[in-house]
Parts: C-alpha cells; sequence; structure tokens
C-alpha cells in the first residue's frame, strides 16, 4: 500500500490567510512567507492584526467556513482515495482547517494547534514538531510504507525530498525552477496523472 501526502492549501484548498484577508478587508494579513520569511515574525504579526481588529477564533472560523475546495479536488479525492491511503500534511491550525475539512468529508489531517484563552482569543501557537511535513513522511516510510507527495510551495520541499516521489501542483515559477527534479502539475487531472505515474500500483 502507498500512502499519497498531500498539503492543504494552494493543493486542495484556498490559501486560507489570502481568503481571511479579502473577507475581512484586513490588507495586511495577505502577507506570506514569501513577504516576511521569518515564520515567527509573520504570525505575530498576524496574530496583532487580529487582535487589533477584535476578531476571535469564531470569526475565523465563520469566514473560513465560507472558503471553497478548489476546483477540481473532490473529483481527485475520489479518485484517489480507492487507490491510496490519503494523509494531509499542512502547516495550518486544526481549529482553522475544521470548516475545511467538513468539506473534504474529514480526510486525515496532521498540522498544528492554536492557543486559544477563555475569551475565545487566539493568543498564540504551538507548532507540533520542527520541520513536520518531512518528519511524517520519514515516519512513515519507516514504517515500510512507500509514499508519493505533492505541495505548491517552500514549506513542501523537504516532504518532496524525503518522499519516494515528489509532485509540484502550481507552484511559483521560481521554485520550480530551483527544484527541477520535481514534475510540475498545473491542475488535478494532471495531478492524478502525476500520481499514477509515480505510482508502482498496476492500474
Ligand atoms: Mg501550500
Amino acid at each position: 500500500m502507498e500512502i499519497a501526502c498531500l498539503d492543504l492549501e494552494g493543493v486542495l484548498v484556498p490559501e486560507i490567510w489570502i481568503g481571511v484577508s479579502e473577507r475581512t478587508g484586513i490588507e495586511e494579513l495577505r502577507a506570506t512567507t514569501r513577504d516576511i520569511p521569518d515564520y515567527n515574525e509573520l504570525m505575530s504579526q498576524r496574530l496583532s492584526l487580529l487582535e487589533r481588529h477584535g476578531l476571535k477564533l469564531a470569526d475565523l472560523q465563520a469566514v473560513i467556513g465560507t472558503l471553497k475546495p478548489l476546483d477540481g479536488t473532490l473529483a481527485f479525492l475520489d479518485w484517489l482515495r480507492p487507490r491510496f491511503q490519503v494523509i494531509i500534511l499542512s502547516d495550518t491550525f486544526y481549529e482553522f482547517s475544521l470548516p475545511l475539512m467538513r468539506q473534504l468529508g474529514w480526510p486525515t489531517l496532521f498540522c498544528n494547534h492554536l492557543e486559544i484563552d477563555g475569551n475565545d482569543r487566539i493568543t498564540g501557537y504551538r507548532l507540533r514538531q520542527p520541520d513536520q511535513k518531512r518528519q511524517a513522511i520519514k515516519a512513515l516510510r519507516a514504517l515500510n510504507f512507500r509514499t508519493i507527495a505533492a505541495g505548491d510551495s517552500y514549506n513542501d520541499t523537504t516532504m518532496l525530498a524525503e518522499a519516494d516521489a515528489g509532485i509540484f501542483f502550481r507552484p511559483p515559477a521560481e521554485i520550480a525552477r530551483q527544484f527541477p527534479q520535481y514534475p510540475v502539475t498545473q491542475d488535478h487531472e494532471a495531478l492524478r496523472a502525476a500520481f499514477q505515474q509515480a505510482s508502482i500500483r498496476e492500474t
């Protein structure tokens, strides 16, 4: 049995913080690690913006609940699940992802937790472990599973490298250029074909 390890944002669903920025009108929430490379600095900016605008967890969950999976995601997952065990490896937070997981039919998700106080304010976050996407693949391989991973950005590249096969989905051109060893796919049909090609299954 092979395991398909999928990034979440940018592969199955839209970028959550960009969606939140668009729906709340808070322009600065659009910033990503491309704008502020230091993740801790980026997250403290995001949390102080939420605080300043008085946004609590329930407000964010309501906003995130209006996001929809990307076109083609549901059909892709319907094709993938009978053929592979599917695990989503994401740097997002369980508290944010729940409205999206409901729409995806509750797949297995490995991600991180937010810290929430008694008034539903987001006060911090806890990363489960450093480089968790890569660590997950390493652990699966130690259990003798063959792994095929797909992602769209820098935070996926160590996961792609650790997997038996790695696939890009709509990566920024610069990242695709830096990692020419991974096939680039631009839609879920092509992603499906890349999984078929990477797989050692007969069909
Ligand atoms: Mg992504």
